[in-house]
């Protein structure tokens, strides 16, 4: 009864105030972040459905928050974007996963790739070519990863450009979260990938038959017959991972075989699992 003092476009314009001041609060503190080397790749292995060697790992974005702890990109990518900064975001984990990548080098590790997570943003920057250029990538130790839903499809000659030059710096481009889009196959596999992941809302109801079984061992089929190699990811289970290995899937990353690690953790794991 009180309550109706206020009206409700009053406190629906307080809501969208306290939202504005909160938005504004995170992304000061982002920008701070970012100034301050507070943004760090984590690294989740991926592995040989069949021999269960490491076969590349992917670096994913932590945000090193000093009082709340190590953050997921959930927390940020969203502030990120909204800032015109993702594409800054993609560039620090870029450099620092390929600084990461001379210690394994370095320590004997086999990793034979890297791959990070590109957006939209960072592929239309004019620096992405640059910034690769100046890195001299040995071909084949470092893959982007696209988001099937960055629109390949339309006329958008000029992303399709920046793909094939990366390709000739010796870039291989993976589509990301493959099946959960709209992209026409057709379009995608014009862009000559080198990998599919299946997104992980497809693998996470897989059983051992079905429609589900059906859809994911048909992607795997387009893969074979187009020479693409597809990755699952998302996968928890071991049952999954016996699926996975019975279709004829390539690669597999998930909780089933390890989590996002920070880089000292990292090479413990691959120190393990390579039997150092
Ligand atoms: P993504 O590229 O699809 O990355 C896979 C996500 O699945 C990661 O979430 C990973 O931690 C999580 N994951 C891995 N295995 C499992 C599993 O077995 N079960 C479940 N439930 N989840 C698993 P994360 O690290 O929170 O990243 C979320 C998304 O943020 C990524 O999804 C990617 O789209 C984006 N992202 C992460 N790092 C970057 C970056 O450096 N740049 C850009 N542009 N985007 C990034
Ligand atoms: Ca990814
Ligand atoms: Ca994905
Ligand atoms: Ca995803």
């Amino acid at each position: 009864a009180k309550k109706r003092g206020r009206n409700r476009a009053e406190i629906f314009s307080e809501n969208l105030l306290a939202a504005a001041i909160h938005t504004k609060r995170s992304s000061d503190e982002l920008l701070v972040a970012i100034e301050n080397d507070e943004i760090v790749p984590f690294f989740q292995p991926q592995f040989d459905a069949r021999t269960l060697d490491i076969v590349g790992v992917e670096a994913l974005a932590r945000w090193q928050h000093p009082t709340r702890g190590i953050l997921t990109p959930d927390k940020f990518l969203d502030i990120a974007e909204g800032l015109h900064r993702s594409g800054d975001i993609d560039a620090i984990i870029l450099q620092k996963a390929l600084f990461q990548a001379t210690r394994w080098r370095a320590r004997d590790l086999n990793i034979p790739h890297v791959s990070v997570n590109i957006s939209a943003q960072r592929l239309k920057d004019e620096t992405l070519l640059a910034q690769v250029e100046s890195l001299n990538i040995p071909k084949g130790s470092l893959s982007f990863e696209l988001l099937e839903s960055i629109s390949f499809d339309g006329q958008d000659k000029a992303l399709r450009s920046v793909i094939g030059q990366l390709k000739e710096l010796g870039i291989d481009i993976e589509i990301d979260d493959f099946g959960s889009g709209h992209a026409s196959i057709v379009s995608l596999l014009d862009l000559d990938p080198k990998r599919l992941k299946i997104d992980r809302r497809l693998i996470m109801p897989l059983q051992a038959s079905g429609s589900q079984h059906r859809l994911v061992a048909s992607i795997i089929e387009i893969g074979r017959s187009q020479g693409i190699e597809i990755v699952a990811e998302g996968v928890e289970t071991m049952e999954h991972v016996e699926i996975l290995r019975n279709l004829g899937c390539h690669a597999l990353q998930g909780y089933a075989f390890a989590k996002p690690m920070c880089a000292e953790s990292f090479v413990q794991f691959v120190e393990n699992w390579q039997g150092e």
